[in-house]
């Protein structure tokens, strides 16, 4: 999962479980201390209750004979008992609802939370879900002088408070869930403005190749540990391109150095052989020796053209071309040798195409891969070649029947100096630098180049060029 996502969700997870303690605290806090209060006006009212005993007539008598006495306690549900268990006091409210709270038969007062079910629809209540109404009642001993006088059931409806209770949890329900939306796209946004900076560098040193060894990643902020990182990584650019450099001239100077001496050990051996007195032995070692020159020759050759290549002012000589055209021009050069070879190389397709590209290079690149083809093919093989578009990219495709490429040797071949072992022993006159070149080229056009080959039955060599669009 990218850091992004994965940043988000544990600033999401734990900013919203906070949130969801904070809210769930809040809600369980009022809710108790609703209750609380609830409760302690029950109490008030079971003492006052208490306070109407008289131990002269061992009764509660003003709640029994004040007049009206029936009618106090109307928003309340109370029940008194005297010392012997039997009711002595009622509500009104208890003709309605019963309650079917239990005598508490030890000195505690006990609480309860219960949803009396309505008879029917009475216009005093405020019944909730079902036709149910939520009380809340105590149950306790009531005493005179420490002497238990009686029992009393005190409770009132909490259906308002309930209906209240239930929404608050709503309201910060929803308030959890919209501080979720906000808290998932807040923390999205900022973590990718966070990251944006880090996707930038990625994305910069990921474009850097030998071509551009040259460029260097904006440093925005010094002072931050991404201005820290970018500067540390230019740091590290700086010391490859340097490395780089050193390594090119290196290559380009001993080539150069090299090419004069062989081209004068040449000429010498050339004259040498225009020397009527010299014996028939010793010309054929000096015409062995002059291939072995050529070979060199082509390998320095080579070399040069691997460090200009590759140089990051390398100076390709770009214009819009028709690769049709120039592949033909290949085909038809490479003919010579291949018919010499008594191969045969047949087009298949050759589709009109334009891309912006060093003619020089290109021929080189295609003339590397068809002579290729020729060359580890055996006589009487067959190369077939094709030209066609694919979307804005241009394909160009170099078969043969020839012996193939093990598979092991398949992810190597693009590398320098690299030669399969069979070929190395067959001294085909390869430097193993053919392959190097082609893929230096290709990508120095933005294309890319690929094989797929099948030990027996032979190989295919695939170039990929974008094409150049005809009005641009
Ligand atoms: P070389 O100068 O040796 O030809 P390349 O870089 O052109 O060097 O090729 C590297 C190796 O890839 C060669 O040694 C050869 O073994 C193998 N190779 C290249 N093209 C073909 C092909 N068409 N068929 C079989 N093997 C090939």
């Amino acid at each position: 999962m990218k850091i992004r996502f994965r940043l988000t969700l544990w600033y999401f997870s734990i900013t919203l479980a906070i949130v969801l303690v904070f809210s769930l605290g809040t809600y369980w806090g009022m809710r108790s201390l609703l209750f609380r209060a609830i409760d302690g006006e029950l109490n008030l009212l079971a003492d006052s209750i208490e306070r109407t005993y008289d131990p002269f007539f061992n009764e509660f008598v003003d709640l029994m004979i004040s007049p009206g006495s029936a009618n106090r306690y109307l928003e309340y549900y109370v029940i008194v008992y005297n010392a012997s268990g039997k009711p002595v006091f009622v509500s009104p409210m208890t003709q309605v609802i019963s309650l079917d709270i239990p005598l508490s038969h030890d000195s505690v007062r006990t609480t309860y939370t219960i949803n009396a079910q309505l008879p029917e629809k009475v216009p005093f209540f405020r019944a909730g879900n079902g036709g149910k109404v939520a009380f809340r009642a105590i149950s306790r001993p009531v005493y005179y002088e420490n002497q238990q006088i009686g029992q009393v059931i005190v409770g009132v409806p909490i259906e308002r408070f309930n209906q209240s209770l239930e929404k608050l949890l709503w309201v910060l329900l929803a308030g959890i869930g919209l501080t979720g939306l906000l808290l998932g796209g807040g923390g999205y946004f900022l973590t990718r403005q966070m990251l944006n900076p880090i996707h930038k560098i990625t994305e910069k040193a990921d474009q850097i190749s030998h071509s551009n060894l040259g460029e260097r990643i904006t440093v925005h902020h010094k002072e931050d540990e991404l201005g820290q990182l970018s500067i540390v990584l230019n740091n590290l650019l700086e010391r490859l391109q340097k490395a780089f450099d050193s390594q090119q001239q290196f290559m380009a100077d001993a080539a150069h150095e090299l090419k004069t001496p062989l081209a004068i050990l040449r000429a010498h051996w050339e004259g040498e052989l225009n020397n009527p007195g010299l014996p028939l032995e010793m010309k054929e070692k000096l015409v062995g020796d002059i291939e072995t020159i050529s070979r060199l020759n082509h390998l320095i050759n080579n070399l040069l053209m691997l460090t200009q290549t590759e140089a990051p002012d390398s100076n390709l000589d770009l214009a819009p071309l028709e690769l049709d055209k120039l592949l033909r021009e290949v085909i038809s050069d490479a003919d010579i040798l291949a018919r010499a070879r008594n191969q045969e190389i047949l087009i298949v397709e050759m589709s009109p195409a334009v891309v912006r590209g060093d003619r020089g290079r290109l021929y080189q690149l295609f003339f590397n891969l068809v002579d290729n083809a020729s060359k580890y093919t055996a006589e009487g093989g067959k190369i077939w070649v094709s030209l066609h578009l694919e979307d804005r990219w241009v394909l160009a495709e170099i078969r043969d029947n020839g012996p193939g490429i093990p598979a092991e040797d398949l992810p190597h071949i693009f590398k320098r100096f690299y030669r399969v072992k069979k070929d190395r022993a067959r001294k085909t006159g390869g430097s193993g630098l053919g392959l190097a070149i082609c893929q230096l080229i290709t990508e120095s056009h933005g294309g890319v180049i690929g094989v797929e080959s099948t030990i027996g039955a032979g190989s295919t060599f695939r170039v990929k060029l974008p094409v150049v669009s005809v009005d641009s």
